[in-house]
């Protein structure tokens, strides 16, 4: 397992925004945020506190964290943050990809959008968590849960279900050690050079 200390943590989030051109925002002190959690809230699509406290939410080129980064909590270990920075600047990728108001609408009006953006993304995850953890980290276990936490975001059963497929065999891909991601890709990059 690779040591992740706190200045790791900020130096990569550092690097990830000046590379792909994004911001970090508090996400409860953000108005937009607050709006979105009490929406979600009434049309119990996911509760207040969840939203708030242990999603991360990126909007255009805004991250908006429920943590400081660097700062340890007991939800957002060191670790985690890591892991959700290569998340977020995923999505970042897909928006420039597909052009943002494409990529926004398709993401919000669409389940399985949604769980096909979501998938590419834990894919992402699989590639940084099997570099931070030397080849010990289980990406079959980790695809299975996280196509479970879809249903959080509102995903139909038969979305999911094509998710947890497309991620099992991203899985098999992250075992043979391939790095598909751009984000993970400038991740581990920068993680190598700083650990020397
Ligand atoms: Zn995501």
């Amino acid at each position: 397992m690779i040591e992740i200390g706190s200045q790791m943590v900020t130096g990569l989030w550092g690097h990830m925004q000046q590379r792909f051109g994004s911001q970090v925002s508090p996400k409860n002190t953000s108005e937009m945020m607050r709006a979105a959690a009490a929406l979600l809230d009434t049309l119990d699509i996911q509760e207040r506190d969840q939203f708030m406290e242990r999603f991360v939410t990126t909007v255009g080129r805004t991250i908006y964290t429920p943590f400081s980064v660097g700062q340890a909590t007991p939800i957002w270990t060191l670790p985690e943050q890591l892991r959700v920075a290569v998340h977020e600047h995923t999505h970042v990728v897909q928006g420039d990809r597909e052009g943002w108001v494409v990529y926004d609408t398709r993401y919000l009006a669409s389940s399985s959008h949604r769980a096909g953006y979501e998938a590419e993304a834990y894919g992402s995850d699989m590639e940084i968590e099997w570099w931070m953890s030397n080849g010990k980290f289980n990406p079959y276990d980790f695809a299975l849960s996280r196509a479970r936490s879809l249903k959080s975001y509102a995903c139909s059963e038969a979305d999911i279900c094509q998710a947890a497929a497309t991620m099992a065999l991203r899985a098999g891909l992250v075992i043979q050690g391939y790095v598909e991601s751009e984000a993970a890709k400038v991740a581990i990059e920068w993680l190598g050079r700083w650990q020397t």
